[in-house]
């Protein structure tokens, strides 16, 4: 049996990008024999950037809301929320005495975060972010980590976590592997295509999962596009190649189908339809996520449940590193 273990971060409005490159990943990835999973809530990870306390929890809820929305299902995974499980925050101090400031200092989203807003004002806990997300994934044993191109980084520095404590006090922990779907591993801005879609980007750059059809639509219709006007996947061509990921995600064509279906055809159309289907399938989305939200009693008590599996399986790991380091 293999243990597949992600999080997400309730830091602002999800994306397009979340769902494509990590939640419909997440649902698909339960009907895989032979895996279980789990899926948590991050937001331990989401205080490395100030938060409004109402906002905090209430996204909290809109992601599980969410995570039921596209088909994750409490009685094929486990569903948690980080920081009702202490044992995240007591890996998180341990290891950090198993990593150095010259391999924190590496990671390419700190050095992108300091090189914007320089390193001395920078936060401890966003410096530290990679050690918690180590404990994360540490203390459940887990053999696969599904995440976007962006963080497959931090899962390596992991590894070499787990690798340096299990030299020192032998066989403890397992060591986790990055996964990424191909395709939809980095959805990108639409109108900056070398850039990835992210809530912190501008307004128009994303599509955010509860965003209203004719915004949605506007949206794809301002979209960049690239020179000439063929619709062909390639690197040369990002912009395009990104709608079609997008495209190629909700029509479930695959994208050779799609250009061969275009063929001929202005990139106006092709945004147009693409902006439409999206549109289409998200308002579908959105009403069943509207139902699922206004039952806050089952999402607590499927928070309860998930909680309860995840926390019995991070305490007996907690206990046996404390053991091993001789803390009573
Ligand atoms: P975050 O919002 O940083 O908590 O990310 C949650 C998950 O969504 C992680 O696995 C990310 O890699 C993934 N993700 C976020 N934005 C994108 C994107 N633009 N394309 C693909 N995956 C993404």
């Amino acid at each position: 049996m293999k243990r597949v273990v992600s999080g997400i971060k309730p830091s602002g409005d999800l994306t397009l990008g979340n769902y494509l490159g990590a939640m419909k990943r997440w649902a698909e990835n339960q009907h895989k024999d032979g895996y279980e999973n789990f899926f948590f809530v991050a937001n331990l990870h989401a205080i490395t950037v100030k938060q409004d306390a109402g906002q905090l929890k209430k996204r909290t809820y809109d992601i599980i809301a969410w995570l039921l929305t596209v088909g994750v299902d409490p009685n094929r995974s486990v569903i948690f929320i980080q920081s009702m499980i202490p044992a995240h925050s007591e890996i998180c101090w341990i290891l950090n005495n198993f990593v150095t400031m010259g391999e924190l200092g590496k990671m390419t989203q700190f050095k992108d975060k300091s090189a914007k807003a320089g390193r001395e004002g920078q936060l401890a806990g966003l410096f530290d972010y990679p050690v918690l997300m180590a404990g994360d994934v540490l203390l459940y044993d887990a053999d696969e980590i599904p995440v976007g191109i962006d963080q497959v980084q931090h899962v390596e520095l992991s590894r070499v976590i787990a690798q340096r404590f299990n030299n020192a006090y032998g066989e403890t922990f397992k060591l986790p592997k990055a996964v990424l779907s191909e395709k939809t591993s980095k959805i990108m801005s639409l109108n900056d295509p070398f850039k990835k879609m992210s809530k912190s980007g501008t307004e128009d750059s994303y599509i955010a999962l509860d965003e209203n059809p004719e915004k949605i639509i506007k949206k794809f219709k301002r979209a960049v596009t690239d020179s000439d006007s063929i619709i062909r996947f390639g690197e040369d061509k990002p912009a395009i190649s990104n709608l079609l990921t997008i495209l190629s995600e909700f029509t479930e064509k695959s994208v050779d189908d799609l250009v061969r279906e275009y063929e001929g055809i202005g990139y106006g159309q092709f945004k147009k339809d693409t902006g439409e289907i999206v549109a289409e399938k998200l308002s579908g989305l959105q009403q069943k996520y509207t139902e699922i939200r206004s039952d806050e009693d089952r999402l607590k008590n499927i928070i309860k449940e998930g909680n309860s599996n995840a926390t019995t399986l991070a305490n007996e790991k907690v206990s046996i590193i404390k053991d091993k380091l001789g803390l009573i």
